[in-house]
């Protein structure tokens, strides 16, 4: 085992994880009656590997053990640190905390875990049997030859795919294509495909406008408001980055460096969401938005008005423009709000301030932001909930 765990001075329960002398995350642990609760944060240190967190869970568990635990429970959103805690044998459902029994983790890899076939039949199969037992219900993708080219061809250089279907209603589907390699982790598949079933079956009248999603190369990855363009209705698909469904990719999405402005100024979601239910639900806007305003476009128009109208100016778009040195005071006090409330990067167009807005109206939990609420209000009144047709 290569990590260490400290403690950190004035504060028993908090451990300070270190590989080698460099700090890659901090750990907290409280063991109470035989129950070990766990949380842990990584750091983007130089050279950080995945068996690096697969070593921080178990040296957290050796540590819990040695405290007189029996049974650990693992508060956490990180996709990667739960896939780590799946690896070694923790399990539970999505966005709940992971849990078992100290003396079952370790013993051997848990099924679901790690890529298994020796065909790329076989691992699709594979990943739609862990989906389900994640709780989401897909079947392999049958590689069509039309369905293998489009993938092919919009797949951003990732190579081979495993492609599964999702039916949200009777009927109804949509696709998601993952890189087939080996480091997959299977979680950020499933909350994709679940926080997507979930907002079709709100929104099924714009379903179409998404039949497929795509996890891409990394560098296409968050900068989202450019893939509205994709949201053509010919190519109904959305792209994500593939730093949500493969280890390596995380770890490097996690580094400064590559992970750009966009995404740390896009608003964060309220737990359990995780950082995959948010992009994905910011996306999925966007597809909704594009769909709805090409067949009412004083729709959106109007949400707009109301959504400004909330923030003190006449639209939306006036908020969006608070910083230019024009701005009048109501624009620029409507735009310091958009950035507070929702976020820095809702202040880019008006596009992605309702993509930013839906985000966080979807990823509630509890009250949220004054501006949010309103922006739920009007979805609810303009795009009442329906029930799906075939
Ligand atoms: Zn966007």
């Amino acid at each position: 085992m290569t990590v260490e765990l400290r403690p950190v001075p004035g504060d028993p329960d908090l451990l300070e994880a270190k590989v080698h002398d460099v700090e890659i995350g901090a750990v907290r642990l409280e063991v109470t009656g035989g129950l070990a609760r766990m949380a842990a944060q990584v750091d983007p240190a130089p050279g950080l590997e995945s068996q690096d967190i697969v070593d921080l869970v178990l040296a957290t568990v050796t540590r819990a053990k040695k405290g007189g635990a029996t049974d650990v429970e693992f508060h956490c959103e990180s996709l990667l640190l739960r896939h780590a805690a799946r690896q070694v044998g923790l399990g539970g459902a999505l966005r709940v905390p992971l849990r078992a029994r100290i003396d079952d983790i370790g013993r051997r890899t848990p099924a679901g875990t790690t890529l298994r076939g020796s065909d790329q039949r076989e691992r699709t199969s594979w990943l739609s049997a862990t989906l389900n037992e994640l709780g989401v219900a897909s079947t392999p993708a049958r590689p069509s030859r039309s369905l293998r080219r489009l993938a092919t061809r919009l797949s951003g250089g990732v190579g081979d795919t495993l492609d599964v279907v999702v039916e949200w209603a009777p009927g109804r589907t949509f696709t998601i294509s993952v890189p087939d390699r080996p480091d997959i982790m299977p979680e950020g598949v499933a909350l994709t495909a679940d926080t997507t079933a979930a907002v079709f079956r709100r929104f099924p009248d714009q379903a179409n406008a998404a039949k497929a999603i795509h996890f891409d190369k990394a560098e296409h990855g968050l900068k989202s408001g450019r893939y509205a363009g994709v949201a053509q209705l010919s190519v109904p698909s959305i792209h994500l980055t593939i730093g949500f469904v493969t280890t390596e990719f995380f770890i490097q999405m996690m580094q400064p460096r590559s992970t750009g402005t966009p995404r740390s100024s896009s608003a964060r979601p309220s737990s359990p969401y995780t950082a995959v239910d948010a992009t994905v639900a910011h996306e999925l806007w966007h597809q909704i938005e594009s769909a709805f305003e090409a067949r009412h476009y004083a729709l959106g128009m109007e949400l707009r008005h109301q959504v400004g109208l909330e923030l003190g100016v006449q639209t939306l778009e006036h908020a969006v423009k608070g910083a230019s040195p024009k701005a009048t005071p109501a624009w620029q006090s409507a735009y310091r709000r958009l950035a507070a409330e929702v976020s820095p990067y809702a202040t880019t167009n008006a596009r992605e301030a309702t993509a930013e807005l839906f985000k966080l109206w979807w990823c509630r939990n509890g009250p949220p932001a004054p501006v949010v609420a309103r922006f739920g209000e009007l979805v609810d009144q303009m795009l009442p909930p329906k029930t799906p047709t075939a």
